[in-house]
């Protein structure tokens, strides 16, 4: 599970996430609406801590994340115990952010050839079983710019999952794309879910959402203004401002 207390984050002065409590369970789907600037970005950069806390905190899995206790005080962890906690939550990006001079088997084998305690044969073959999950298999020796947006980003799925994560986090992973790209990326997000991978998932898609998600999160600044089942919020959307946005982004 990822359990937010009283997360605040700040950007020269102003509240970007204000005292966020929210409960995650492990192995879930969450999707995160709300209009641009209501702090979703900033809600999942702080699950990995791209983001510093300005108050409260993040456990996943009952362990603090950036941070460790030692009374009532909270010491920010080594940057090496960063990246380790870091390299156990996936990141997708809205840009695919491949390497462009790496191959799309260089692309996903390099991380974990670095740090996961494996041999080069089981790292490659994991690979190759990933890029055969994302539909890609004959594409290994490509060049990112060969490929489309959508395989592009079928690929950074692929190298996310390559370090086995406990967590995915997605922040609007379809946007960039052409709309005849979307479905593939969203399929391949889709196959997935409730796999064990607690997802968390930034996306306007609401037809996915709809599919997909377990429960939904409705951000408006810097608060989550609504949750619940992906039903109740969606269908049952008392709240004017959710069923405002909702009307356009349908
Ligand atoms: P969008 O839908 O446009 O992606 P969002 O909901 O993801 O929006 P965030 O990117 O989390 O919103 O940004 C929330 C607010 O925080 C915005 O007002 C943004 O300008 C501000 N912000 C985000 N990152 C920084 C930063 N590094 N420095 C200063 N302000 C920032
Ligand atoms: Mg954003």
């Amino acid at each position: 599970a990822i359990e937010f207390r009283k997360v605040t984050k700040r950007f020269s002065g102003n509240t970007i996430l204000d005292e966020i409590s929210l409960d995650i369970p492990a192995g879930s789907v969450t999707v995160i609406l709300g209009p641009s600037g209501s702090g979703k970005s900033t809600l999942l950069r702080c699950i990995n801590h791209l983001e510093k806390l300005d108050g409260g905190t993040i456990r996943i899995g009952g362990e603090l994340v950036g941070y460790r206790q030692k009374g009532n005080a909270l010491y920010e962890l080594s940057s090496g115990k960063i990246a380790a906690q870091r390299s156990r939550t996936g990141m997708v990006f809205q840009q695919f952010n491949l390497f462009p001079h790496r191959t799309v088997l260089q692309n996903i084998t390099d991380a974990p050839l670095r740090v996961k305690k494996q041999s080069r044969q089981q790292v490659l073959t994991k690979a190759r079983a990933l890029l055969q999950q994302v539909g890609l298999a004959s594409r290994e020796d490509d060049w990112p710019q060969q490929l489309s947006g959508g395989q592009q980003q079928r690929v950074a799925i692929a190298r996310a999952l390559a370090m086995d994560p406990e967590v995915m986090l997605f922040d609007e992973p379809t946007s960039a794309l052409d709309p005849e790209l979307v479905g593939e990326v969203l399929q391949v997000i889709k196959k997935l879910a409730h796999s064990g991978i607690t997802m968390v998932i930034v996306t306007h898609e609401i037809g996915f959402a709809r599919e997909v998600a377990d429960n939904v999160i409705f951000m408006e600044g810097g608060k989550i203004v609504a949750s619940g089942p992906v039903k109740t919020v969606l269908d049952e959307a008392e709240n004017v401002r959710v069923r405002n946005f909702l009307s356009t982004v349908l």
